[in-house]
Protein backbone atom coordinates (compact mmCIF):
# COMPACT_ATOMS: atom_id res chain seq x y z
CA UNK A 1 0.00 0.00 0.00
CA UNK A 2 1.13 3.22 -0.64
CA UNK A 3 1.27 6.19 1.45
CA UNK A 4 3.18 9.37 2.67
CA UNK A 5 5.10 10.54 5.47
CA UNK A 6 5.77 14.17 5.85
CA UNK A 7 8.61 15.96 7.67
CA UNK A 8 10.54 18.86 7.45
CA UNK A 9 12.85 19.27 4.36
CA UNK A 10 16.04 19.69 5.54
CA UNK A 11 18.53 18.59 2.06
CA UNK A 12 17.73 19.02 -1.03
CA UNK A 13 16.83 16.57 -3.41
CA UNK A 14 15.46 13.21 -4.34
CA UNK A 15 16.20 10.08 -3.12
CA UNK A 16 14.71 6.79 -4.04
CA UNK A 17 15.96 3.31 -3.00
CA UNK A 18 14.68 0.36 -0.16
CA UNK A 19 14.39 1.44 3.62
CA UNK A 20 17.07 0.35 5.92
CA UNK A 21 15.30 0.48 9.03
CA UNK A 22 17.91 1.19 11.94
CA UNK A 23 16.99 1.55 15.42
CA UNK A 24 18.83 4.76 17.04
CA UNK A 25 21.36 3.23 19.48
CA UNK A 26 22.71 0.83 16.43
CA UNK A 27 22.98 3.56 14.03
CA UNK A 28 27.26 4.24 14.66
CA UNK A 29 27.17 0.32 13.81
CA UNK A 30 29.44 -0.78 11.08
CA UNK A 31 27.17 -1.12 7.66
CA UNK A 32 28.95 -2.13 4.54
CA UNK A 33 29.02 -4.70 2.01
CA UNK A 34 30.98 -7.41 1.62
CA UNK A 35 32.57 -9.00 -1.46
CA UNK A 36 30.53 -12.22 -3.04
CA UNK A 37 33.94 -14.19 -1.94
CA UNK A 38 33.86 -13.29 1.57
CA UNK A 39 30.15 -14.41 2.32
CA UNK A 40 31.14 -17.52 3.90
CA UNK A 41 34.30 -15.93 5.92
CA UNK A 42 31.45 -13.24 7.54
CA UNK A 43 29.08 -16.22 8.47
CA UNK A 44 31.79 -17.59 10.02
CA UNK A 45 32.99 -14.43 11.88
CA UNK A 46 28.81 -14.45 13.02
CA UNK A 47 29.60 -18.18 13.89
CA UNK A 48 32.39 -17.28 15.83
CA UNK A 49 30.72 -14.26 18.14
CA UNK A 50 27.71 -16.68 18.78
CA UNK A 51 29.89 -19.18 19.90
CA UNK A 52 31.48 -17.02 22.44
CA UNK A 53 28.17 -15.16 23.56
CA UNK A 54 27.48 -18.79 24.17
CA UNK A 55 30.56 -19.48 26.14
CA UNK A 56 30.04 -16.55 28.29
CA UNK A 57 26.70 -17.03 29.18
CA UNK A 58 27.87 -20.53 30.32
CA UNK A 59 30.23 -19.43 32.29
CA UNK A 60 27.92 -16.78 33.85
CA UNK A 61 25.43 -19.65 34.57
CA UNK A 62 28.15 -21.41 36.25
CA UNK A 63 29.34 -19.20 38.20
CA UNK A 64 26.15 -18.15 39.66
CA UNK A 65 26.33 -17.84 43.39
CA UNK A 66 24.15 -20.11 45.04
CA UNK A 67 22.26 -17.53 46.90
CA UNK A 68 21.46 -16.45 43.35
CA UNK A 69 17.81 -15.97 42.89
CA UNK A 70 16.47 -19.28 40.65
CA UNK A 71 14.79 -16.54 37.76
CA UNK A 72 18.62 -15.41 37.53
CA UNK A 73 19.46 -18.70 36.16
CA UNK A 74 16.32 -19.51 33.67
CA UNK A 75 16.84 -15.66 32.45
CA UNK A 76 20.21 -16.92 30.83
CA UNK A 77 18.60 -19.99 29.70
CA UNK A 78 16.36 -17.79 28.21
CA UNK A 79 19.54 -16.09 26.66
CA UNK A 80 20.99 -19.14 25.59
CA UNK A 81 17.92 -19.86 24.05
CA UNK A 82 17.44 -16.59 22.33
CA UNK A 83 21.03 -17.33 20.92
CA UNK A 84 20.45 -20.23 19.52
CA UNK A 85 17.30 -19.57 17.58
CA UNK A 86 16.72 -19.73 14.53
CA UNK A 87 14.84 -16.64 14.21
CA UNK A 88 17.94 -14.73 15.36
CA UNK A 89 21.09 -16.50 13.32
CA UNK A 90 19.57 -18.15 10.78
CA UNK A 91 17.72 -15.27 10.07
CA UNK A 92 21.09 -13.14 10.19
CA UNK A 93 22.97 -15.50 7.86
CA UNK A 94 20.07 -14.95 5.40
CA UNK A 95 21.00 -11.35 5.14
CA UNK A 96 24.70 -11.80 4.79
CA UNK A 97 24.18 -14.08 2.01
CA UNK A 98 21.13 -12.80 0.30
CA UNK A 99 21.59 -9.20 0.68
CA UNK A 100 25.54 -9.14 1.18
CA UNK A 101 25.42 -7.04 4.91
CA UNK A 102 28.33 -7.69 6.80
CA UNK A 103 27.35 -9.33 10.35
CA UNK A 104 26.75 -6.42 12.77
CA UNK A 105 24.41 -4.78 9.56
CA UNK A 106 22.60 -7.96 9.25
CA UNK A 107 22.45 -8.62 12.80
CA UNK A 108 20.90 -5.06 13.60
CA UNK A 109 18.38 -5.42 10.75
CA UNK A 110 17.02 -8.69 12.26
CA UNK A 111 16.87 -7.15 15.42
CA UNK A 112 14.41 -4.72 13.70
CA UNK A 113 12.68 -7.34 12.16
CA UNK A 114 11.97 -9.25 15.36
CA UNK A 115 11.28 -6.41 17.98
CA UNK A 116 8.66 -5.32 15.75
CA UNK A 117 6.95 -8.67 15.93
CA UNK A 118 7.88 -8.72 19.88
CA UNK A 119 6.25 -5.29 20.29
CA UNK A 120 2.74 -6.98 18.17
CA UNK A 121 2.89 -9.72 20.55
CA UNK A 122 -0.66 -9.60 22.81
CA UNK A 123 1.08 -11.52 25.60
CA UNK A 124 2.96 -9.14 28.03
CA UNK A 125 5.75 -11.41 29.20
CA UNK A 126 6.65 -12.39 25.75
CA UNK A 127 6.32 -8.72 24.63
CA UNK A 128 8.60 -8.16 27.35
CA UNK A 129 11.13 -11.02 26.12
CA UNK A 130 12.32 -8.22 23.51
CA UNK A 131 15.24 -6.57 25.89
CA UNK A 132 15.93 -9.96 26.29
CA UNK A 133 16.73 -10.43 22.65
CA UNK A 134 18.63 -6.46 22.46
CA UNK A 135 20.85 -7.65 25.24
CA UNK A 136 21.69 -10.90 22.93
CA UNK A 137 22.52 -8.92 20.24
CA UNK A 138 24.25 -6.60 22.41
CA UNK A 139 26.55 -9.39 23.57
CA UNK A 140 27.26 -10.76 19.94
CA UNK A 141 27.89 -7.19 18.43
CA UNK A 142 30.48 -6.86 21.57
CA UNK A 143 31.64 -10.39 20.28
CA UNK A 144 31.80 -8.84 16.88
CA UNK A 145 33.93 -6.08 17.95
CA UNK A 146 36.33 -8.06 20.00
CA UNK A 147 37.02 -10.41 16.52
CA UNK A 148 40.66 -9.77 16.22
CA UNK A 149 39.53 -10.80 11.87
CA UNK A 150 37.36 -7.37 11.85
CA UNK A 151 38.34 -5.89 8.89
CA UNK A 152 39.35 -2.12 9.24
CA UNK A 153 36.06 -1.45 7.07
CA UNK A 154 33.76 -2.41 10.00
CA UNK A 155 35.36 0.24 11.97
CA UNK A 156 34.22 2.87 10.03
CA UNK A 157 30.88 2.42 9.13
CA UNK A 158 31.44 2.74 5.85
CA UNK A 159 31.97 0.37 2.42
CA UNK A 160 31.53 0.33 -1.25
CA UNK A 161 28.32 2.16 -2.57
CA UNK A 162 28.17 0.21 -5.55
CA UNK A 163 27.64 -3.31 -4.71
CA UNK A 164 26.40 -4.79 -7.88
CA UNK A 165 22.74 -5.21 -8.13
CA UNK A 166 21.79 -4.14 -4.97
CA UNK A 167 19.04 -1.31 -4.84
CA UNK A 168 19.96 1.95 -3.53
CA UNK A 169 18.95 2.05 0.59
CA UNK A 170 17.81 4.83 2.72
CA UNK A 171 18.10 4.95 6.19
CA UNK A 172 15.46 5.49 8.65
CA UNK A 173 15.87 5.73 12.35
CA UNK A 174 14.16 7.18 15.29
CA UNK A 175 17.07 9.45 15.82
CA UNK A 176 20.50 10.15 13.83
CA UNK A 177 23.36 11.81 16.79
CA UNK A 178 25.40 14.28 14.70
CA UNK A 179 28.31 12.67 15.37
CA UNK A 180 27.05 9.51 14.13
CA UNK A 181 25.76 11.21 10.93
CA UNK A 182 29.17 12.42 10.41
CA UNK A 183 30.45 8.47 9.80
CA UNK A 184 27.73 8.37 7.19
CA UNK A 185 29.97 9.97 4.86
CA UNK A 186 30.50 8.42 1.39
CA UNK A 187 28.73 5.28 2.76
CA UNK A 188 25.85 2.91 1.39
CA UNK A 189 22.85 5.35 2.04
CA UNK A 190 21.69 7.68 -0.54
CA UNK A 191 18.98 8.97 1.67
CA UNK A 192 18.21 10.22 5.53
CA UNK A 193 14.82 9.73 7.13
CA UNK A 194 14.45 10.57 10.67
CA UNK A 195 11.34 11.01 13.49
CA UNK A 196 13.05 13.67 14.88
CA UNK A 197 15.22 16.82 14.22
CA UNK A 198 14.99 20.04 13.53
CA UNK A 199 15.59 22.13 10.16
CA UNK A 200 18.64 23.44 11.84
CA UNK A 201 19.64 20.50 14.34
CA UNK A 202 23.52 19.49 13.95
CA UNK A 203 22.03 16.27 12.25
CA UNK A 204 20.33 18.40 9.69
CA UNK A 205 23.27 20.40 9.02
CA UNK A 206 25.16 17.46 8.46
CA UNK A 207 23.34 15.69 6.16
CA UNK A 208 22.73 18.75 4.07
CA UNK A 209 26.59 19.24 3.91
CA UNK A 210 26.84 15.95 2.59
CA UNK A 211 24.19 16.71 -0.06
CA UNK A 212 22.06 14.09 0.87
CA UNK A 213 18.45 13.90 0.60
CA UNK A 214 16.43 13.98 4.01
CA UNK A 215 13.74 14.35 5.72
CA UNK A 216 13.55 15.14 9.81
CA UNK A 217 10.80 15.44 12.48
CA UNK A 218 8.70 12.51 10.98
CA UNK A 219 7.30 12.06 14.19
CA UNK A 220 6.50 8.44 13.30
CA UNK A 221 8.36 7.16 9.74
CA UNK A 222 10.70 4.97 11.56
CA UNK A 223 7.39 3.05 13.43
CA UNK A 224 5.30 2.82 10.03
CA UNK A 225 7.71 2.33 7.37
CA UNK A 226 8.81 -1.64 7.02
CA UNK A 227 12.00 -2.72 6.49
CA UNK A 228 12.86 -3.18 2.51
CA UNK A 229 9.70 -1.01 1.68
CA UNK A 230 10.11 1.85 -1.38
CA UNK A 231 10.78 5.10 -0.61
CA UNK A 232 11.05 8.13 -2.11
CA UNK A 233 12.37 10.92 -0.67
CA UNK A 234 11.21 14.09 -1.85
CA UNK A 235 13.97 16.42 -0.07
CA UNK A 236 12.95 19.83 -1.28
CA UNK A 237 9.52 19.53 0.20
CA UNK A 238 9.78 17.09 3.31
CA UNK A 239 7.98 14.15 2.12
CA UNK A 240 8.48 10.99 1.99
CA UNK A 241 6.57 8.61 -0.20
CA UNK A 242 6.13 5.27 0.71
CA UNK A 243 5.80 2.29 -1.78
CA UNK A 244 5.11 4.44 -4.57
CA UNK A 245 2.96 3.67 -7.31
CA UNK A 246 5.04 3.18 -10.61
CA UNK A 247 3.84 6.39 -12.42
CA UNK A 248 4.36 8.67 -9.13
CA UNK A 249 8.24 6.50 -9.70
CA UNK A 250 8.79 7.93 -12.66
CA UNK A 251 7.64 11.38 -11.89
CA UNK A 252 10.06 11.29 -9.10
CA UNK A 253 13.05 9.91 -11.34
CA UNK A 254 12.61 12.37 -13.97
CA UNK A 255 13.16 14.92 -11.13
CA UNK A 256 16.21 13.26 -10.22
CA UNK A 257 17.31 13.81 -13.77
CA UNK A 258 16.77 17.40 -13.92
CA UNK A 259 18.56 18.39 -10.64
CA UNK A 260 21.22 15.94 -12.02
CA UNK A 261 21.30 18.51 -14.99
CA UNK A 262 20.65 21.62 -13.26
CA UNK A 263 23.39 20.54 -10.52
CA UNK A 264 26.15 20.10 -13.72
CA UNK A 265 24.62 23.52 -15.19
CA UNK A 266 25.41 25.32 -12.05
CA UNK A 267 28.62 24.19 -11.49
CA UNK A 268 30.21 25.66 -14.45
CA UNK A 269 29.74 28.46 -12.51
CA UNK A 270 32.84 27.27 -10.00
CA UNK A 271 35.19 29.67 -11.19
CA UNK A 272 33.02 32.91 -12.16
CA UNK A 273 33.47 35.74 -9.31
CA UNK A 274 30.65 36.53 -7.12
CA UNK A 275 29.35 39.85 -8.82
CA UNK A 276 25.96 41.55 -8.27
CA UNK A 277 24.50 42.83 -11.08
CA UNK A 278 25.66 46.66 -10.28
CA UNK A 279 29.56 45.25 -9.21
CA UNK A 280 29.41 44.78 -5.78
CA UNK A 281 31.79 42.17 -5.12
CA UNK A 282 30.02 39.17 -2.81
CA UNK A 283 32.72 36.45 -1.14
CA UNK A 284 31.37 33.48 -0.77
CA UNK A 285 32.94 30.85 1.77
CA UNK A 286 32.41 27.14 2.85
CA UNK A 287 31.34 25.56 6.06
CA UNK A 288 33.03 22.51 6.63
CA UNK A 289 33.12 19.71 9.54
CA UNK A 290 36.79 17.77 8.76
CA UNK A 291 39.64 18.64 7.38
CA UNK A 292 38.96 16.56 4.44
CA UNK A 293 35.95 18.31 3.47
CA UNK A 294 37.88 21.33 2.44
CA UNK A 295 38.78 19.69 -0.41
CA UNK A 296 35.55 19.99 -1.32
CA UNK A 297 34.78 23.25 -0.87
CA UNK A 298 37.79 24.83 -2.62
CA UNK A 299 36.03 22.66 -5.74
CA UNK A 300 33.08 23.93 -5.29
CA UNK A 301 34.64 27.39 -5.58
CA UNK A 302 34.84 28.62 -2.08
CA UNK A 303 37.24 31.72 -1.63
CA UNK A 304 38.03 30.05 2.04
CA UNK A 305 36.33 28.87 4.50
CA UNK A 306 34.23 30.60 6.93
CA UNK A 307 33.18 28.20 9.40
CA UNK A 308 35.03 25.25 10.44
CA UNK A 309 33.34 23.24 13.44
CA UNK A 310 36.12 21.86 15.31
CA UNK A 311 34.44 20.46 17.47
CA UNK A 312 33.80 17.49 15.07
CA UNK A 313 37.32 16.42 15.69
CA UNK A 314 36.12 15.78 19.20
CA UNK A 315 32.92 13.16 18.46
CA UNK A 316 33.70 9.26 17.46
CA UNK A 317 36.56 9.03 19.80
CA UNK A 318 35.17 6.76 22.05
CA UNK A 319 35.73 9.19 25.17
CA UNK A 320 39.96 10.36 24.05
CA UNK A 321 40.01 13.71 23.20
CA UNK A 322 42.45 14.94 20.37
CA UNK A 323 45.44 16.21 22.17
CA UNK A 324 47.29 19.66 20.68
CA UNK A 325 49.64 17.50 17.98
CA UNK A 326 46.16 15.64 16.35
CA UNK A 327 44.54 19.25 16.38
CA UNK A 328 47.12 21.00 15.28
CA UNK A 329 48.13 18.34 12.31
CA UNK A 330 43.56 18.60 11.38
CA UNK A 331 44.36 22.31 11.18
CA UNK A 332 47.15 22.67 8.92
CA UNK A 333 45.57 20.27 6.42
CA UNK A 334 42.53 22.19 6.09
CA UNK A 335 44.43 25.13 5.81
CA UNK A 336 47.22 23.55 3.72
CA UNK A 337 43.95 22.44 1.15
CA UNK A 338 43.11 25.96 1.00
CA UNK A 339 46.04 27.34 -0.79
CA UNK A 340 46.29 30.61 1.48
CA UNK A 341 42.58 31.14 1.34
CA UNK A 342 41.43 31.98 4.98
CA UNK A 343 39.98 29.06 6.92
CA UNK A 344 38.14 30.70 10.18
CA UNK A 345 38.30 28.24 12.65
CA UNK A 346 36.04 28.19 15.47
CA UNK A 347 36.90 26.96 18.72
CA UNK A 348 35.14 23.95 20.04
CA UNK A 349 31.46 24.38 20.19
CA UNK A 350 30.37 20.88 22.68
CA UNK A 351 27.00 20.71 24.10
CA UNK A 352 23.26 20.83 23.61
CA UNK A 353 22.85 18.51 20.34
CA UNK A 354 26.27 17.57 19.88
CA UNK A 355 27.46 16.52 23.54
CA UNK A 356 31.09 14.56 24.08
CA UNK A 357 30.93 10.92 25.33
CA UNK A 358 33.94 12.34 27.94
CA UNK A 359 32.53 11.74 30.86
CA UNK A 360 34.17 14.52 33.34
CA UNK A 361 32.66 16.45 35.98
CA UNK A 362 31.47 18.46 33.53
CA UNK A 363 29.92 16.12 31.07
CA UNK A 364 28.10 14.57 33.72
CA UNK A 365 26.60 17.69 35.40
CA UNK A 366 25.93 18.40 31.33
CA UNK A 367 24.22 15.00 31.34
CA UNK A 368 21.61 16.11 33.28
CA UNK A 369 21.36 19.64 32.65
CA UNK A 370 17.40 20.18 32.07
CA UNK A 371 18.04 22.45 28.92
CA UNK A 372 21.34 22.04 27.17
CA UNK A 373 21.11 24.37 24.93
CA UNK A 374 21.15 26.62 27.42
CA UNK A 375 23.77 25.06 29.44
CA UNK A 376 27.45 24.65 29.44
CA UNK A 377 27.92 24.25 25.57
CA UNK A 378 30.58 26.22 23.59
CA UNK A 379 32.46 29.06 25.13
CA UNK A 380 31.30 28.34 28.35
CA UNK A 381 32.31 24.75 27.97
CA UNK A 382 35.79 25.70 27.15
CA UNK A 383 36.40 28.52 29.47
CA UNK A 384 35.30 25.68 32.23
CA UNK A 385 38.31 23.14 30.59
CA UNK A 386 40.76 26.00 30.63
CA UNK A 387 43.58 23.13 30.03
CA UNK A 388 41.87 21.64 27.04
CA UNK A 389 41.07 25.58 25.72
CA UNK A 390 44.66 26.25 25.76
CA UNK A 391 45.65 23.51 23.85
CA UNK A 392 43.03 24.01 21.15
CA UNK A 393 44.16 27.51 20.85
CA UNK A 394 47.83 26.67 20.54
CA UNK A 395 46.79 23.89 18.05
CA UNK A 396 45.22 26.46 16.07
CA UNK A 397 47.59 29.17 16.20
CA UNK A 398 50.43 27.16 15.30
CA UNK A 399 48.29 26.11 12.27
CA UNK A 400 48.67 30.05 11.28
CA UNK A 401 52.18 29.54 10.45
CA UNK A 402 51.00 27.18 7.33
CA UNK A 403 48.12 29.54 5.65
CA UNK A 404 45.69 32.30 6.94
CA UNK A 405 44.08 31.51 9.52
CA UNK A 406 41.11 33.10 11.45
CA UNK A 407 40.38 32.39 14.59
CA UNK A 408 36.29 32.68 15.75
CA UNK A 409 34.72 32.02 19.12
CA UNK A 410 31.17 30.62 19.84
CA UNK A 411 27.79 31.73 21.70
CA UNK A 412 29.96 34.16 23.82
CA UNK A 413 27.28 36.49 25.58
CA UNK A 414 29.58 38.49 28.21
CA UNK A 415 32.28 40.80 28.26
CA UNK A 416 33.79 39.03 31.09
CA UNK A 417 33.96 36.15 28.35
CA UNK A 418 35.63 38.41 26.14
CA UNK A 419 38.34 38.77 28.77
CA UNK A 420 38.71 35.54 29.45
CA UNK A 421 38.63 34.51 25.95
CA UNK A 422 41.59 37.33 25.05
CA UNK A 423 43.74 36.60 27.77
CA UNK A 424 43.53 32.42 27.16
CA UNK A 425 44.75 33.61 23.75
CA UNK A 426 47.43 35.76 25.01
CA UNK A 427 48.37 32.84 27.55
CA UNK A 428 48.43 30.05 24.82
CA UNK A 429 51.00 32.30 22.76
CA UNK A 430 53.41 33.20 25.17
CA UNK A 431 53.10 29.41 26.07
CA UNK A 432 54.02 28.92 21.83
CA UNK A 433 56.71 31.82 22.32
CA UNK A 434 58.71 29.91 25.32
CA UNK A 435 58.37 26.60 23.43
CA UNK A 436 59.81 28.26 20.68
CA UNK A 437 56.70 27.04 18.01
CA UNK A 438 55.75 29.43 15.24
CA UNK A 439 52.41 30.81 14.97
CA UNK A 440 51.40 34.10 12.87
CA UNK A 441 49.00 36.74 14.59
CA UNK A 442 45.71 35.91 13.54
CA UNK A 443 42.37 37.60 13.44
CA UNK A 444 40.18 36.68 16.22
CA UNK A 445 36.04 37.16 15.99
CA UNK A 446 32.87 36.51 17.85
CA UNK A 447 30.24 34.36 16.32
CA UNK A 448 26.77 36.37 17.33
CA UNK A 449 24.22 34.08 17.84
CA UNK A 450 22.70 34.92 21.20
CA UNK A 451 20.70 37.97 21.32
CA UNK A 452 22.57 39.16 23.68
CA UNK A 453 26.04 39.87 21.85
CA UNK A 454 23.43 41.35 18.78
CA UNK A 455 22.17 44.10 21.07
CA UNK A 456 25.32 44.87 22.55
CA UNK A 457 27.62 44.90 19.68
CA UNK A 458 29.86 47.80 19.46
CA UNK A 459 31.32 47.05 23.05
CA UNK A 460 32.04 43.89 21.40
CA UNK A 461 33.14 45.17 17.82
CA UNK A 462 35.88 47.03 20.33
CA UNK A 463 38.15 43.77 20.86
CA UNK A 464 37.06 41.61 18.10
CA UNK A 465 38.42 41.46 14.42
CA UNK A 466 35.52 40.79 12.88
CA UNK A 467 31.97 39.17 13.49
CA UNK A 468 30.01 36.01 11.97
CA UNK A 469 26.43 35.66 12.59
CA UNK A 470 25.63 32.57 13.68
CA UNK A 471 21.39 32.87 12.25
CA UNK A 472 20.95 28.64 13.24
CA UNK A 473 21.58 29.62 16.98
CA UNK A 474 20.51 33.10 16.95
CA UNK A 475 16.68 32.22 15.53
CA UNK A 476 16.72 29.38 18.63
CA UNK A 477 18.03 31.90 21.16
CA UNK A 478 15.68 35.16 20.31
CA UNK A 479 12.55 33.27 19.42
CA UNK A 480 13.18 30.53 22.44
CA UNK A 481 12.95 27.66 20.20
CA UNK A 482 15.10 24.48 20.21
CA UNK A 483 16.05 24.29 16.83
CA UNK A 484 16.72 20.39 17.10
CA UNK A 485 12.73 19.99 18.48
CA UNK A 486 10.89 18.80 15.90
CA UNK A 487 7.56 19.31 18.20
CA UNK A 488 8.17 23.19 17.69
CA UNK A 489 9.55 23.45 14.63
CA UNK A 490 6.72 25.53 13.17
CA UNK A 491 7.63 28.17 15.20
CA UNK A 492 11.36 28.19 14.34
CA UNK A 493 10.65 31.21 12.26
CA UNK A 494 13.86 32.53 9.80
CA UNK A 495 11.79 35.40 8.69
CA UNK A 496 10.51 36.89 12.17
CA UNK A 497 10.64 40.83 12.15
CA UNK A 498 12.92 40.36 15.41
CA UNK A 499 15.40 37.97 13.60
CA UNK A 500 15.29 40.37 10.73
CA UNK A 501 16.04 43.17 12.81
CA UNK A 502 19.02 41.73 15.09
CA UNK A 503 20.99 40.50 11.65
CA UNK A 504 20.29 43.71 9.93
CA UNK A 505 21.59 46.10 12.76
CA UNK A 506 24.91 43.71 13.52
CA UNK A 507 25.84 44.16 9.97
CA UNK A 508 25.03 47.84 9.74
CA UNK A 509 27.19 47.98 12.97
CA UNK A 510 29.77 45.67 12.26
CA UNK A 511 29.71 47.57 8.86
CA UNK A 512 30.05 51.29 10.51
CA UNK A 513 33.08 50.21 12.67
CA UNK A 514 34.51 49.11 9.72
CA UNK A 515 35.11 45.28 10.82
CA UNK A 516 34.06 42.33 8.25
CA UNK A 517 30.87 40.53 8.89
CA UNK A 518 29.68 37.57 7.69
CA UNK A 519 26.48 34.75 8.33
CA UNK A 520 27.66 31.23 8.35
CA UNK A 521 24.34 29.76 9.53
CA UNK A 522 22.13 28.24 7.26
CA UNK A 523 20.25 31.48 6.45
CA UNK A 524 23.23 31.98 4.53
CA UNK A 525 23.13 29.09 1.70
CA UNK A 526 19.56 29.71 1.63
CA UNK A 527 18.74 31.41 -1.62
CA UNK A 528 15.50 32.94 -0.50
CA UNK A 529 17.36 35.19 1.85
CA UNK A 530 20.31 35.87 -0.42
CA UNK A 531 18.77 39.27 -1.79
CA UNK A 532 17.62 40.44 1.93
CA UNK A 533 20.81 39.60 2.98
CA UNK A 534 22.76 42.00 0.31
CA UNK A 535 20.26 44.39 0.91
CA UNK A 536 21.21 44.65 4.45
CA UNK A 537 24.81 45.13 3.10
CA UNK A 538 26.23 41.89 3.71
CA UNK A 539 29.52 40.94 1.80
CA UNK A 540 30.21 37.59 2.85
CA UNK A 541 28.49 34.35 2.94
CA UNK A 542 29.49 31.13 4.51
CA UNK A 543 27.36 28.10 3.98
CA UNK A 544 28.19 24.31 2.91
CA UNK A 545 29.96 23.70 -0.52
CA UNK A 546 26.96 22.13 -2.18
CA UNK A 547 25.33 25.38 -1.83
CA UNK A 548 27.83 28.03 -3.33
CA UNK A 549 26.62 27.19 -6.94
CA UNK A 550 23.14 28.56 -6.66
CA UNK A 551 23.80 30.84 -4.12
CA UNK A 552 26.15 32.34 -6.33
CA UNK A 553 23.68 32.37 -9.40
CA UNK A 554 21.38 34.21 -7.30
CA UNK A 555 24.16 37.24 -6.28
CA UNK A 556 24.96 36.96 -10.04
CA UNK A 557 21.21 38.30 -10.86
CA UNK A 558 20.95 40.57 -8.06
CA UNK A 559 20.45 44.48 -8.21
CA UNK A 560 22.01 45.63 -4.60
CA UNK A 561 20.00 48.97 -5.22
CA UNK A 562 16.90 46.54 -5.36
CA UNK A 563 17.96 44.25 -2.65
CA UNK A 564 18.07 47.10 -0.05
CA UNK A 565 14.64 48.41 -1.37
CA UNK A 566 13.29 44.48 -0.66
CA UNK A 567 15.56 44.25 2.60
CA UNK A 568 13.88 47.60 4.11
CA UNK A 569 10.22 46.42 2.98
CA UNK A 570 11.42 43.24 4.39
CA UNK A 571 11.61 44.91 7.99
CA UNK A 572 9.04 46.88 7.74
CA UNK A 573 6.48 44.09 7.23
CA UNK A 574 4.49 42.48 9.60
CA UNK A 575 5.10 39.01 7.51
CA UNK A 576 7.82 39.76 5.55
CA UNK A 577 7.96 36.17 4.50
CA UNK A 578 4.94 36.78 2.38
CA UNK A 579 6.16 39.85 0.90
CA UNK A 580 9.21 37.45 0.06
CA UNK A 581 7.38 34.84 -1.47
CA UNK A 582 5.23 37.26 -3.66
CA UNK A 583 8.21 39.57 -4.86
CA UNK A 584 10.26 36.36 -5.71
CA UNK A 585 8.08 33.25 -5.60
CA UNK A 586 10.57 31.00 -4.15
CA UNK A 587 9.62 29.74 -1.03
CA UNK A 588 12.45 29.07 1.80
CA UNK A 589 14.30 26.00 2.43
C1 LIG B 1 24.85 28.95 13.94
O1 LIG B 1 24.44 28.85 15.10
O2 LIG B 1 24.23 29.57 13.06
C2 LIG B 1 26.12 28.33 13.53
C3 LIG B 1 26.66 28.57 12.36
O3 LIG B 1 26.70 27.44 14.37
P1 LIG B 1 26.12 25.98 14.68
O4 LIG B 1 25.06 25.69 13.65
O5 LIG B 1 27.25 25.03 14.61
O6 LIG B 1 25.55 26.13 16.06
MG1 LIG C 1 25.75 28.13 16.63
Amino acid sequence: MSFQVFGLPVSRGVAIGRAVLVASSRVDVAHYFIDVGRIEEEVGRLRVARDAVAMELSLLKRDLPTEAPAELSALLDVHLMLLHDESLTGATKQWIHDRHYNAEWALSAQLEVLARQFDEMEDDYLRERKADLEQVVERLLRALARDPETPLAAVAATGARDFAGEDPLVLVANDIAPADMLQFKGSVFTGFITDVGGRTSHTAIVARSMDIPAVVGTREASRIIRQDDWLIIDGDNGIVIVNPSPIVLEEYRFRQRQAGLERERLSRLRHTPAVTLDGEKVELLANIELPGDAAGALEAGAVGVGLFRSEFLFMNRNGELPDEEEQFEAYRAAVETMQGLPVTIRTVDIGADKPLERMSVNELRHEHALNPALGLRAIRWSLSEPGMFRQQLRAILRASAFGKVRLLIPMIAHLNEVHATLEAIARAKQQLDEAGKPYVDVEVGAMIEVPAAALMLPAFLRYFDFVSIGTNDLIQYTLAIDRADESVAHLYDSWHPAVLSLISTTIEQARRAGKHVSVCGEMAGDPAFTEVLLGFGLRSFSMHPAQIASIKQRVLRADVRKCVARAEAALEADEPQQLAMSEAGVPSA
